[in-house]
């Protein structure tokens, strides 16, 4: 489950995202395109001598319009923040410049391992570009190509070799990990203080085992939960903190480390494109699911108020019509004794193993209500059909042939086993595979 963290740094277009795609390369798996939902591609993961690794261009978190050198400073700070090795890429065609070196001090002093690649390096000839680079004091410079994939391999090896040990204790058996994401200021840390304030709330910190992590462990009714990052969320005053990008980033890290996710959107605002992205997120990533609507208190209700706002939830977040949404006030602290209860629950569900003869039941009975589709002459045939994973619940559908069980249908067999399971607030997936 832990896996480190490298973070390229760089200045503008010395080939930081030509380098971060040849490294996360196909690897970025986007299971399903959320229509409106721009990528950013700042956050992958990698693989190299079997280890898996996250990824970040912090290229892309930054503001702009910011002078070159606060630009670097901020990368770098990010980097130290997020990640276990720095990855400086330079230019080897510029040389070393004013801004490399700026940026070399700040992370020489961090302490943190750094690998300079020095790249647009194409060809042999150009390798004597490389010893400039040993005035960063920063130890040897690796010369590679983005451009051509050239070296990329060596200077991997390298990183490699500040990987921490592997340790699989991340994710404590019996304990519901969660995290709250949202965009800043919409009260993920007043909430999380508010859950943490209710009664009977036995708090206990605890260290994670991944370096830069702090979660939060409490007990409450018997059952152990852990708030994921709950130090990302408290942190306040770096300028880079309340970028959209920067929020993103720290929500899809929290999101790898937890089971079930709260969404915390701002009931006085309503919904806006960056909550959008990060519910996205939330969803691709399978976690269980829970849409908390918050500062319910500041906004003037009537009997229809929060009949309306879900609606305007369920058309903006279609693709999350499977999770539960709870409206609350962290600051007067209505509602939030509410949330726990549906953690567990989504936790619980999300977990959810049926029988396989159970599931061929509702199969079938899907199928007799609903034929399955034909294509020409040939008709979908379904065999059978089983779980064959949790967390998120996940079935195959043995099949004659899968590319048959077209988008809709596959659509229909998911809402049947939702109509006949308690589903809520997790994803489904089904899988088609050939069987005669
Ligand atoms: P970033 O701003 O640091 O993310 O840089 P980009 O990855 O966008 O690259 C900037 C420019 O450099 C683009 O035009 C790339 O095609 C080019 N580039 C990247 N890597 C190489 C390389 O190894 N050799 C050459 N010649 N050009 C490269
Ligand atoms: P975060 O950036 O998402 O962690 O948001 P904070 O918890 O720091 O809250 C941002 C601002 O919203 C602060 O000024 C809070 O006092 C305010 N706030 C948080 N929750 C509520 C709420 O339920 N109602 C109202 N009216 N304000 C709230």
């Amino acid at each position: 489950m832990s896996k480190p963290t490298v973070a390229i740094v760089g200045r503008p277009n010395v080939g930081k995202s030509t380098i971060f795609n040849r490294i996360v390369g196909e690897r970025i798996a986007i299971v399903e395109d959320i229509p409106g939902i721009t990528r950013d591609r700042i956050y992958g993961e990698g693989e190299w001598l079997n280890r898996t690794f996250h990824l970040i261009d912090t290229g892309g978190i930054t503001f702009d319009e910011e002078p070159l050198l606060e630009q670097m400073r901020q990368q770098a700070e990010i980097a130290i923040e997020e990640a276990d090795i720095i990855l400086l890429l330079v230019n080897g065609r510029d040389g070393v410049t004013a801004a490399d070196e700026d940026v070399s001090n700040l992370l020489y002093r961090s302490n943190k391992p750094v690998v300079i690649g020095v790249n647009k390096i194409d060809n042999l000839e150009m390798q004597t570009q490389i010893y400039d680079f040993y005035q960063l004091g920063l130890g040897e410079p690796f010369p590679i190509s983005g451009a051509h994939g050239r070296g990329i391999g060596d200077m991997l090896d390298e990183v490699f070799t500040y990987f921490p040990a592997n340790d699989d204790g991340d994710l404590e058996p019996d304990t519901i990990h969660f995290a709250v994401i949202g965009r800043p200021n919409v009260g993920k840390s007043s909430l999380v203080n508010a859950v943490l304030g209710e009664e009977r709330v036995i708090v206990s910190e605890v260290a994670g085992t991944t370096r830069d992590a702090v979660d939060t462990g409490f007990t409450k009714d018997g059952q152990k939960y852990r708030i994921v990052d709950t130090a990302g969320m408290r942190k306040r005053g770096k300028v880079y903190e309340n970028t959209e990008k920067y929020s993103v980033l720290r929500a899809q890290r929290a999101l790898e480390r937890a089971n079930v996710v709260l969404v915390v959107i701002d009931g006085e605002e309503g919904i806006i494109e960056q909550d959008k992205k990060i519910a996205g997120y939330a969803h691709e990533s399978g976690r269980g699911v829970i849409i908390v609507v918050n500062k319910w208190d500041a906004i003037s209700k009537d009997g229809r108020t929060m009949d309306e706002f879900t609606e305007q939830i369920r058309k903006g977040f279609a693709f999350l019509s499977y999770a539960p949404i709870a409206f609350v006030s962290a600051k007067t602290t209505k509602r939030v004794q509410k949330v726990l209860p549906v953690v567990q629950r989504v936790s619980e569900n999300h977990q959810m193993h049926v029988p396989t003869h159970v599931v061929n039941d509702v199969i079938l009975d899907a199928v007799s209500m609903n034929p399955t589709p034909t294509s020409g002459t040939k008709r979908l045939r379904i065999n059978y059909a089983t779980q064959v994973a949790v967390g998120p619940p996940t079935f195959v559908v043995f099949v004659n042939d899968p590319d048959l069980l077209h988008f809709s249908y596959r659509r229909f067999l998911e809402n049947s086993l939702r109509e006949a399971f308690a589903f809520e607030g997790t994803p489904l997936k089904v899988i088609a595979r050939k069987k005669n």
